[in-house]
Protein backbone atom coordinates (compact mmCIF):
# COMPACT_ATOMS: atom_id res chain seq x y z
CA UNK A 1 0.00 0.00 0.00
CA UNK A 2 0.84 3.70 0.23
CA UNK A 3 4.37 2.44 2.51
CA UNK A 4 5.81 1.00 -0.39
CA UNK A 5 8.68 -1.86 -0.44
CA UNK A 6 11.00 -2.13 1.89
CA UNK A 7 14.83 -2.42 1.65
CA UNK A 8 15.36 -6.08 2.90
CA UNK A 9 15.11 -8.58 0.43
CA UNK A 10 13.96 -11.01 2.12
CA UNK A 11 11.37 -9.24 5.00
CA UNK A 12 9.42 -7.78 1.33
CA UNK A 13 9.38 -11.75 0.16
CA UNK A 14 7.79 -12.62 3.72
CA UNK A 15 5.19 -9.61 3.09
CA UNK A 16 4.34 -10.60 -0.09
CA UNK A 17 3.79 -13.97 1.26
CA UNK A 18 1.33 -12.21 3.82
CA UNK A 19 0.22 -10.28 1.52
CA UNK A 20 -1.56 -13.25 -0.64
CA UNK A 21 -2.30 -15.29 2.53
CA UNK A 22 -4.75 -12.50 3.94
CA UNK A 23 -6.07 -10.56 0.59
CA UNK A 24 -9.60 -11.45 -0.71
CA UNK A 25 -10.02 -10.45 -4.22
CA UNK A 26 -13.38 -10.00 -5.22
CA UNK A 27 -14.27 -13.00 -7.34
CA UNK A 28 -13.27 -14.90 -3.67
CA UNK A 29 -15.94 -12.57 -2.03
CA UNK A 30 -18.27 -12.88 -4.57
CA UNK A 31 -18.12 -16.66 -4.15
CA UNK A 32 -18.33 -16.36 -0.03
CA UNK A 33 -21.08 -14.46 -0.36
CA UNK A 34 -23.29 -17.00 -2.53
CA UNK A 35 -22.27 -19.69 -0.22
CA UNK A 36 -23.65 -17.71 2.37
CA UNK A 37 -26.86 -17.24 0.84
CA UNK A 38 -27.40 -20.97 0.44
CA UNK A 39 -26.59 -21.11 4.11
CA UNK A 40 -28.34 -18.83 5.48
CA UNK A 41 -31.66 -20.33 3.70
CA UNK A 42 -30.49 -23.96 5.41
CA UNK A 43 -30.15 -22.61 8.87
CA UNK A 44 -34.07 -21.55 8.50
CA UNK A 45 -34.94 -25.76 7.54
CA UNK A 46 -35.73 -28.42 9.79
CA UNK A 47 -32.60 -29.75 9.03
CA UNK A 48 -30.79 -26.92 9.65
CA UNK A 49 -26.90 -26.31 8.50
CA UNK A 50 -23.73 -24.56 10.00
CA UNK A 51 -25.29 -21.13 10.93
CA UNK A 52 -27.91 -21.81 13.45
CA UNK A 53 -30.16 -18.73 12.20
CA UNK A 54 -32.29 -18.77 15.76
CA UNK A 55 -35.73 -17.74 15.64
CA UNK A 56 -35.97 -14.41 18.75
CA UNK A 57 -39.72 -13.99 18.94
CA UNK A 58 -39.27 -10.75 18.36
CA UNK A 59 -42.45 -10.01 15.93
CA UNK A 60 -42.41 -6.50 14.97
CA UNK A 61 -40.43 -3.26 14.10
CA UNK A 62 -41.22 -0.73 16.58
CA UNK A 63 -43.61 2.36 15.60
CA UNK A 64 -41.55 4.88 17.37
CA UNK A 65 -44.72 5.40 19.95
CA UNK A 66 -43.47 2.95 22.30
CA UNK A 67 -43.30 4.38 25.81
CA UNK A 68 -42.90 3.23 29.04
CA UNK A 69 -39.27 2.24 31.38
CA UNK A 70 -37.86 -0.90 31.46
CA UNK A 71 -34.77 -2.33 32.85
CA UNK A 72 -31.94 -3.23 30.25
CA UNK A 73 -29.03 -5.92 31.44
CA UNK A 74 -26.25 -6.39 28.88
CA UNK A 75 -23.64 -9.33 29.50
CA UNK A 76 -21.07 -8.81 26.52
CA UNK A 77 -17.40 -10.24 26.43
CA UNK A 78 -15.78 -7.40 27.72
CA UNK A 79 -18.77 -5.43 29.68
CA UNK A 80 -21.54 -6.01 31.60
CA UNK A 81 -24.17 -3.14 31.74
CA UNK A 82 -27.26 -2.03 33.44
CA UNK A 83 -29.36 0.57 32.21
CA UNK A 84 -32.91 1.86 32.98
CA UNK A 85 -34.43 3.20 29.91
CA UNK A 86 -37.68 5.57 29.29
CA UNK A 87 -38.94 5.36 25.96
CA UNK A 88 -40.69 9.02 26.04
CA UNK A 89 -43.70 10.05 24.50
CA UNK A 90 -41.80 12.10 21.62
CA UNK A 91 -41.50 9.87 18.63
CA UNK A 92 -38.54 7.93 18.70
CA UNK A 93 -37.17 9.35 21.30
CA UNK A 94 -35.57 7.88 25.03
CA UNK A 95 -33.79 8.71 28.05
CA UNK A 96 -30.77 6.26 29.45
CA UNK A 97 -29.50 6.00 33.13
CA UNK A 98 -26.81 3.06 33.23
CA UNK A 99 -23.39 1.67 34.82
CA UNK A 100 -20.77 -0.57 33.65
CA UNK A 101 -19.22 -2.77 35.30
CA UNK A 102 -16.30 -5.20 34.14
CA UNK A 103 -16.84 -8.41 33.74
CA UNK A 104 -13.77 -10.13 35.33
CA UNK A 105 -11.67 -12.35 32.88
CA UNK A 106 -11.79 -15.65 35.89
CA UNK A 107 -15.68 -15.91 35.57
CA UNK A 108 -15.50 -16.74 31.73
CA UNK A 109 -14.51 -19.52 32.41
CA UNK A 110 -15.33 -20.35 35.86
CA UNK A 111 -18.46 -21.83 37.60
CA UNK A 112 -21.76 -20.81 36.32
CA UNK A 113 -23.30 -19.93 40.12
CA UNK A 114 -20.36 -17.32 40.11
CA UNK A 115 -21.58 -15.98 36.90
CA UNK A 116 -25.35 -16.00 37.73
CA UNK A 117 -24.43 -14.38 40.96
CA UNK A 118 -22.54 -11.26 39.59
CA UNK A 119 -24.75 -10.73 36.95
CA UNK A 120 -27.36 -10.51 40.10
CA UNK A 121 -24.88 -8.40 41.88
CA UNK A 122 -24.73 -6.03 39.75
CA UNK A 123 -28.26 -5.40 38.86
CA UNK A 124 -28.71 -5.03 43.00
CA UNK A 125 -25.89 -2.71 43.47
CA UNK A 126 -27.42 -0.36 39.99
CA UNK A 127 -31.20 -0.48 42.03
CA UNK A 128 -29.48 0.68 44.99
CA UNK A 129 -27.32 3.61 43.40
CA UNK A 130 -29.86 4.71 41.16
CA UNK A 131 -33.14 3.55 42.62
CA UNK A 132 -33.97 4.40 46.05
CA UNK A 133 -37.13 2.78 45.98
CA UNK A 134 -36.67 -1.15 45.09
CA UNK A 135 -40.30 -2.14 45.54
CA UNK A 136 -41.50 0.51 42.81
CA UNK A 137 -38.26 -0.78 40.25
CA UNK A 138 -38.65 -4.37 40.72
CA UNK A 139 -42.00 -3.87 38.74
CA UNK A 140 -40.09 -2.83 35.80
CA UNK A 141 -40.02 -5.31 32.72
CA UNK A 142 -36.50 -6.29 32.06
CA UNK A 143 -34.95 -6.89 29.06
CA UNK A 144 -31.74 -8.95 29.50
CA UNK A 145 -29.38 -9.37 26.48
CA UNK A 146 -27.41 -12.11 26.66
CA UNK A 147 -25.29 -11.80 23.27
CA UNK A 148 -24.48 -15.47 22.47
CA UNK A 149 -26.20 -18.42 20.24
CA UNK A 150 -29.89 -20.00 22.06
CA UNK A 151 -32.63 -21.37 20.97
CA UNK A 152 -35.97 -19.98 22.36
CA UNK A 153 -38.94 -21.31 22.53
CA UNK A 154 -40.39 -18.23 24.20
CA UNK A 155 -39.34 -14.91 23.94
CA UNK A 156 -38.47 -14.90 27.80
CA UNK A 157 -36.27 -18.25 27.91
CA UNK A 158 -33.29 -19.07 26.00
CA UNK A 159 -31.44 -22.66 25.92
CA UNK A 160 -27.41 -21.90 25.33
CA UNK A 161 -26.22 -23.52 22.13
CA UNK A 162 -23.01 -22.98 23.12
CA UNK A 163 -20.38 -20.32 24.67
CA UNK A 164 -18.47 -18.41 22.37
CA UNK A 165 -15.72 -15.42 22.63
CA UNK A 166 -13.94 -17.39 24.96
CA UNK A 167 -16.53 -18.16 27.62
CA UNK A 168 -16.28 -21.61 28.91
CA UNK A 169 -18.73 -22.43 31.52
CA UNK A 170 -19.43 -25.54 32.69
CA UNK A 171 -22.96 -26.45 33.16
CA UNK A 172 -24.88 -23.72 31.32
CA UNK A 173 -24.55 -25.26 27.76
CA UNK A 174 -27.94 -27.29 26.59
CA UNK A 175 -29.66 -25.26 29.88
CA UNK A 176 -32.16 -22.40 29.94
CA UNK A 177 -30.49 -19.51 31.06
CA UNK A 178 -33.30 -17.45 32.54
CA UNK A 179 -34.31 -19.83 35.45
CA UNK A 180 -30.46 -19.75 36.68
CA UNK A 181 -30.45 -16.04 36.30
CA UNK A 182 -33.96 -16.01 38.32
CA UNK A 183 -32.64 -17.75 41.08
CA UNK A 184 -30.03 -15.75 41.88
CA UNK A 185 -31.84 -12.83 41.91
CA UNK A 186 -34.45 -14.35 44.33
CA UNK A 187 -31.23 -15.69 46.29
CA UNK A 188 -30.98 -11.68 46.99
CA UNK A 189 -34.80 -10.88 47.66
CA UNK A 190 -35.09 -9.05 44.05
CA UNK A 191 -37.79 -10.80 42.30
CA UNK A 192 -37.25 -9.05 39.06
CA UNK A 193 -39.40 -10.38 36.19
CA UNK A 194 -37.46 -11.07 32.75
CA UNK A 195 -40.05 -10.19 30.12
CA UNK A 196 -37.41 -10.79 27.23
CA UNK A 197 -34.13 -12.51 26.62
CA UNK A 198 -32.55 -10.58 23.53
CA UNK A 199 -29.54 -10.74 21.61
CA UNK A 200 -27.55 -7.96 21.03
CA UNK A 201 -27.67 -8.05 17.04
CA UNK A 202 -31.55 -8.15 17.53
CA UNK A 203 -31.41 -5.02 19.98
CA UNK A 204 -29.20 -3.74 17.58
CA UNK A 205 -31.88 -4.12 14.36
CA UNK A 206 -34.72 -3.05 16.80
CA UNK A 207 -33.26 0.04 18.13
CA UNK A 208 -31.95 1.65 15.03
CA UNK A 209 -35.18 0.67 13.28
CA UNK A 210 -36.61 2.81 16.09
CA UNK A 211 -34.81 5.99 14.73
CA UNK A 212 -34.41 5.77 11.27
CA UNK A 213 -37.47 2.84 9.35
CA UNK A 214 -34.87 2.69 6.51
CA UNK A 215 -32.81 0.30 9.22
CA UNK A 216 -33.05 -3.45 7.99
CA UNK A 217 -29.94 -5.40 9.30
CA UNK A 218 -28.50 -5.43 12.71
CA UNK A 219 -24.76 -6.09 13.19
CA UNK A 220 -22.29 -6.60 15.61
CA UNK A 221 -18.42 -6.44 15.20
CA UNK A 222 -16.78 -6.01 18.61
CA UNK A 223 -15.79 -8.98 20.96
CA UNK A 224 -17.58 -11.54 18.38
CA UNK A 225 -19.41 -10.77 15.12
CA UNK A 226 -23.13 -11.50 14.26
CA UNK A 227 -25.68 -10.02 12.56
CA UNK A 228 -30.16 -10.50 12.77
CA UNK A 229 -32.53 -9.32 10.43
CA UNK A 230 -36.19 -9.63 10.02
CA UNK A 231 -37.82 -12.78 7.90
CA UNK A 232 -41.24 -13.66 7.16
CA UNK A 233 -42.69 -17.02 8.83
CA UNK A 234 -43.61 -18.12 5.37
CA UNK A 235 -39.84 -18.28 4.39
CA UNK A 236 -39.15 -20.23 8.04
CA UNK A 237 -39.72 -24.16 7.48
CA UNK A 238 -38.54 -24.80 10.98
CA UNK A 239 -41.53 -22.94 12.74
CA UNK A 240 -43.76 -24.42 9.99
CA UNK A 241 -45.30 -26.24 13.10
CA UNK A 242 -46.84 -23.18 14.57
CA UNK A 243 -48.88 -22.35 11.81
CA UNK A 244 -48.16 -18.89 11.71
CA UNK A 245 -49.43 -16.37 8.85
CA UNK A 246 -46.61 -17.37 6.23
CA UNK A 247 -46.26 -13.15 6.46
CA UNK A 248 -46.08 -12.95 10.13
CA UNK A 249 -42.70 -10.93 10.88
CA UNK A 250 -40.11 -12.73 12.81
CA UNK A 251 -36.39 -11.24 13.75
CA UNK A 252 -33.42 -14.02 12.93
CA UNK A 253 -30.41 -13.78 15.24
CA UNK A 254 -28.10 -15.59 11.99
CA UNK A 255 -25.44 -16.47 14.35
CA UNK A 256 -23.02 -16.18 11.09
CA UNK A 257 -20.37 -16.59 13.66
CA UNK A 258 -20.92 -20.40 12.81
CA UNK A 259 -20.30 -19.55 8.86
CA UNK A 260 -18.50 -21.75 7.40
CA UNK A 261 -17.16 -24.61 10.19
CA UNK A 262 -17.08 -27.00 7.54
CA UNK A 263 -13.98 -24.64 6.04
CA UNK A 264 -15.32 -25.00 2.68
CA UNK A 265 -15.10 -21.47 1.08
CA UNK A 266 -13.07 -19.34 3.52
CA UNK A 267 -9.01 -18.82 3.10
CA UNK A 268 -7.86 -19.73 5.70
CA UNK A 269 -4.10 -19.32 6.73
CA UNK A 270 -2.14 -21.16 8.78
CA UNK A 271 -2.39 -18.45 11.72
CA UNK A 272 -7.01 -18.74 11.32
CA UNK A 273 -6.04 -22.45 11.88
CA UNK A 274 -3.55 -22.15 14.94
CA UNK A 275 -6.37 -19.70 16.64
CA UNK A 276 -9.26 -22.13 16.26
CA UNK A 277 -6.68 -25.64 17.26
CA UNK A 278 -6.06 -23.84 20.79
CA UNK A 279 -9.39 -21.57 21.35
CA UNK A 280 -11.56 -23.27 24.21
CA UNK A 281 -14.20 -24.63 21.16
CA UNK A 282 -12.31 -25.74 18.13
CA UNK A 283 -14.32 -26.35 15.21
CA UNK A 284 -16.43 -23.48 15.76
CA UNK A 285 -17.17 -19.86 14.88
CA UNK A 286 -14.97 -19.84 12.22
CA UNK A 287 -16.04 -16.74 10.26
CA UNK A 288 -16.02 -15.39 14.02
CA UNK A 289 -12.67 -15.96 14.33
CA UNK A 290 -11.48 -13.87 10.95
CA UNK A 291 -13.00 -11.26 11.92
CA UNK A 292 -14.14 -10.53 15.45
CA UNK A 293 -12.07 -8.36 17.59
CA UNK A 294 -11.06 -10.86 19.94
CA UNK A 295 -9.02 -12.75 17.85
CA UNK A 296 -7.68 -9.59 15.88
CA UNK A 297 -4.64 -9.06 17.85
CA UNK A 298 -4.37 -12.65 18.50
CA UNK A 299 -3.81 -13.05 14.48
CA UNK A 300 -1.60 -10.44 14.61
CA UNK A 301 0.46 -11.92 17.56
CA UNK A 302 0.68 -15.34 15.79
CA UNK A 303 2.21 -13.78 12.48
CA UNK A 304 4.93 -12.17 14.09
CA UNK A 305 6.44 -14.84 16.13
CA UNK A 306 6.11 -17.47 13.04
CA UNK A 307 8.30 -14.61 11.43
CA UNK A 308 10.38 -14.67 14.35
CA UNK A 309 10.79 -18.50 15.12
CA UNK A 310 10.20 -20.67 11.77
CA UNK A 311 11.28 -17.94 8.32
CA UNK A 312 14.98 -17.60 7.28
CA UNK A 313 14.63 -13.95 8.35
CA UNK A 314 14.19 -14.59 11.64
CA UNK A 315 12.16 -10.86 12.76
CA UNK A 316 13.27 -9.20 15.81
CA UNK A 317 16.51 -11.36 15.67
CA UNK A 318 18.70 -10.94 19.39
CA UNK A 319 16.09 -9.82 21.12
CA UNK A 320 14.12 -11.54 23.11
CA UNK A 321 10.55 -11.52 22.53
CA UNK A 322 9.05 -13.13 25.48
CA UNK A 323 6.47 -10.57 26.04
CA UNK A 324 5.14 -11.58 22.26
CA UNK A 325 4.88 -15.15 23.13
CA UNK A 326 2.19 -14.31 26.00
CA UNK A 327 -1.38 -16.22 23.50
CA UNK A 328 -4.43 -13.15 23.87
CA UNK A 329 -1.36 -10.46 25.33
CA UNK A 330 -2.74 -8.26 21.81
CA UNK A 331 -6.18 -6.84 21.71
CA UNK A 332 -7.36 -5.13 18.75
CA UNK A 333 -6.25 -1.98 19.99
CA UNK A 334 -3.08 -2.37 19.53
CA UNK A 335 -3.76 -2.69 15.96
CA UNK A 336 -5.84 0.11 16.27
CA UNK A 337 -2.90 1.99 17.09
CA UNK A 338 -0.20 0.80 14.51
CA UNK A 339 -2.85 1.49 11.61
CA UNK A 340 -3.23 5.06 13.25
CA UNK A 341 0.34 5.82 13.60
CA UNK A 342 0.67 8.94 11.04
CA UNK A 343 4.49 8.94 11.29
CA UNK A 344 3.89 7.00 7.55
CA UNK A 345 8.04 7.13 7.24
CA UNK A 346 9.39 6.25 10.66
CA UNK A 347 6.51 4.87 12.01
CA UNK A 348 7.68 6.01 15.32
CA UNK A 349 4.29 5.54 17.43
CA UNK A 350 4.70 2.11 16.47
CA UNK A 351 8.16 1.93 17.54
CA UNK A 352 6.95 3.30 21.01
CA UNK A 353 4.36 0.78 21.33
CA UNK A 354 6.36 -1.89 20.44
CA UNK A 355 9.01 -1.11 23.11
CA UNK A 356 6.48 -0.32 25.76
CA UNK A 357 4.11 -2.74 25.71
CA UNK A 358 6.59 -5.78 24.28
CA UNK A 359 10.10 -4.55 25.23
CA UNK A 360 11.28 -5.13 21.49
CA UNK A 361 12.92 -2.82 19.25
CA UNK A 362 12.18 -3.25 15.39
CA UNK A 363 14.50 -2.28 13.01
CA UNK A 364 12.88 0.54 9.58
CA UNK A 365 11.99 -2.38 7.68
CA UNK A 366 10.31 -4.60 10.70
CA UNK A 367 8.05 -1.59 11.24
CA UNK A 368 6.95 -1.97 7.86
CA UNK A 369 6.28 -4.98 7.53
CA UNK A 370 4.18 -4.84 11.36
CA UNK A 371 2.25 -2.25 9.72
CA UNK A 372 1.71 -4.14 6.58
CA UNK A 373 0.37 -7.35 8.78
CA UNK A 374 -2.26 -4.77 10.63
CA UNK A 375 -3.99 -3.12 7.36
CA UNK A 376 -4.02 -6.99 5.80
CA UNK A 377 -5.55 -8.68 8.91
CA UNK A 378 -7.68 -5.18 9.56
CA UNK A 379 -8.93 -5.01 5.94
CA UNK A 380 -9.82 -9.35 5.25
CA UNK A 381 -11.88 -8.24 8.43
CA UNK A 382 -13.80 -6.01 7.16
CA UNK A 383 -14.13 -7.41 3.01
CA UNK A 384 -15.00 -10.51 4.95
CA UNK A 385 -18.27 -9.19 6.94
CA UNK A 386 -19.16 -7.62 3.73
CA UNK A 387 -19.79 -11.08 2.56
CA UNK A 388 -23.12 -11.56 5.22
CA UNK A 389 -23.79 -7.87 4.78
CA UNK A 390 -24.43 -9.25 1.10
CA UNK A 391 -25.48 -12.55 1.36
CA UNK A 392 -29.08 -11.23 3.46
CA UNK A 393 -29.84 -8.44 1.55
CA UNK A 394 -29.93 -10.46 -1.13
CA UNK A 395 -31.93 -13.22 0.18
CA UNK A 396 -34.66 -10.37 1.35
CA UNK A 397 -34.20 -8.98 -2.12
CA UNK A 398 -33.21 -5.42 -0.76
CA UNK A 399 -32.01 -3.15 -3.31
CA UNK A 400 -31.24 -0.25 -0.73
CA UNK A 401 -31.44 -0.13 2.92
CA UNK A 402 -29.74 0.58 5.89
CA UNK A 403 -27.34 -1.49 8.36
CA UNK A 404 -26.64 -0.64 11.86
CA UNK A 405 -23.69 -1.54 13.08
CA UNK A 406 -22.58 -1.56 16.53
CA UNK A 407 -19.00 -2.98 18.29
CA UNK A 408 -15.59 -1.65 19.61
CA UNK A 409 -14.35 -3.01 15.68
CA UNK A 410 -17.10 -1.10 14.00
CA UNK A 411 -16.30 1.98 16.28
CA UNK A 412 -12.70 2.27 16.93
CA UNK A 413 -10.75 0.10 14.48
CA UNK A 414 -9.54 2.30 11.55
CA UNK A 415 -10.73 1.86 8.14
CA UNK A 416 -13.15 -0.57 8.66
CA UNK A 417 -16.16 1.02 7.50
CA UNK A 418 -15.06 2.28 4.78
CA UNK A 419 -12.80 -1.32 3.59
CA UNK A 420 -16.55 -3.12 4.57
CA UNK A 421 -18.14 -0.15 1.68
CA UNK A 422 -15.54 -0.70 -0.94
CA UNK A 423 -16.27 -4.84 -0.35
CA UNK A 424 -19.63 -4.44 -0.50
CA UNK A 425 -19.62 -2.18 -3.51
CA UNK A 426 -17.55 -5.24 -5.11
CA UNK A 427 -19.58 -7.84 -4.25
CA UNK A 428 -22.55 -6.04 -5.39
CA UNK A 429 -21.03 -4.78 -8.83
CA UNK A 430 -22.15 -1.02 -8.07
CA UNK A 431 -20.67 1.22 -10.11
CA UNK A 432 -17.97 3.88 -8.82
CA UNK A 433 -19.55 6.68 -7.55
CA UNK A 434 -18.34 9.42 -9.48
CA UNK A 435 -19.46 11.35 -6.59
CA UNK A 436 -17.68 10.11 -3.24
CA UNK A 437 -20.29 12.07 -1.59
CA UNK A 438 -23.37 10.15 -2.92
CA UNK A 439 -24.90 7.21 -0.86
CA UNK A 440 -24.33 3.71 -1.49
CA UNK A 441 -27.91 1.59 -2.12
CA UNK A 442 -27.46 -0.13 0.94
CA UNK A 443 -25.06 1.72 3.71
CA UNK A 444 -23.69 0.11 6.89
CA UNK A 445 -24.13 2.90 9.74
CA UNK A 446 -23.23 3.16 13.70
CA UNK A 447 -26.56 1.76 15.01
CA UNK A 448 -28.56 2.38 18.00
CA UNK A 449 -27.84 1.34 21.42
CA UNK A 450 -29.16 -2.14 20.68
CA UNK A 451 -28.06 -3.83 24.22
CA UNK A 452 -30.14 -1.14 26.14
CA UNK A 453 -32.33 1.26 24.36
CA UNK A 454 -33.12 -2.19 22.08
CA UNK A 455 -33.77 -4.56 25.21
CA UNK A 456 -36.33 -2.06 26.51
CA UNK A 457 -38.31 -1.52 22.56
CA UNK A 458 -38.45 -4.96 22.73
CA UNK A 459 -39.21 -5.81 26.02
CA UNK A 460 -42.10 -2.98 25.03
CA UNK A 461 -42.89 -4.73 21.65
CA UNK A 462 -43.35 -8.18 24.44
CA UNK A 463 -45.57 -6.44 26.67
CA UNK A 464 -48.32 -4.93 23.83
CA UNK A 465 -48.24 -8.60 21.90
CA UNK A 466 -49.12 -10.01 25.23
CA UNK A 467 -51.32 -7.35 25.79
CA UNK A 468 -53.53 -8.48 22.30
CA UNK A 469 -53.07 -11.93 23.51
CA UNK A 470 -50.59 -12.90 20.26
CA UNK A 471 -48.21 -15.68 21.36
C1 LIG B 1 -22.29 -14.54 19.69
C2 LIG B 1 -23.49 -13.78 19.20
C3 LIG B 1 -23.27 -12.29 19.37
C4 LIG B 1 -21.96 -11.85 18.79
C5 LIG B 1 -21.68 -10.39 19.01
C6 LIG B 1 -21.03 -13.99 19.07
O1 LIG B 1 -19.92 -14.64 19.60
O2 LIG B 1 -22.41 -15.90 19.40
O3 LIG B 1 -24.65 -14.17 19.89
O4 LIG B 1 -24.32 -11.61 18.75
O5 LIG B 1 -20.91 -12.62 19.34
O6 LIG B 1 -21.67 -10.06 20.35
MG1 LIG C 1 -22.56 -5.37 23.45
Amino acid sequence: MALGSVGDARLQKEIEELERLFTIDTEKLKKITDHFGHELEKGLTVEGGSIPMNPTWVMSYPTGYETGTYLALDMGGTNLRVCQVTLTDAKSEFDIIQSKYRMPEELKTGDADELWEYIADCLIQFIETHHGDTANIEKLPLGFTFSYPATQNYIDAGILQRWTKGFNIDGVEGQNVVPMFEAALKRRGAPIKLTALINDTTGTLIASAYTDPKMKIGCIFGTGCNAAYMENCGSIPKLAHYNLPPDTPMAINCEWGAFDNEHQVLPRTPYDTAIDRESPRPGQQAFEKMIAGLYLGELFRLVLVDLADNHQVHIFQGQSIGALRKAYSLDSSFLSAIEEDPDKDNLSETADLFQSKLGIRPSKDELKLVRRTAELIGTRAARLSACGVAAISRKKGYKTCHVGADGSVFNKYPHFKSRGAVALREILDWPDKSDPKEEDPIEILAAEDGSGVGAALIAALTLERVKKGNM
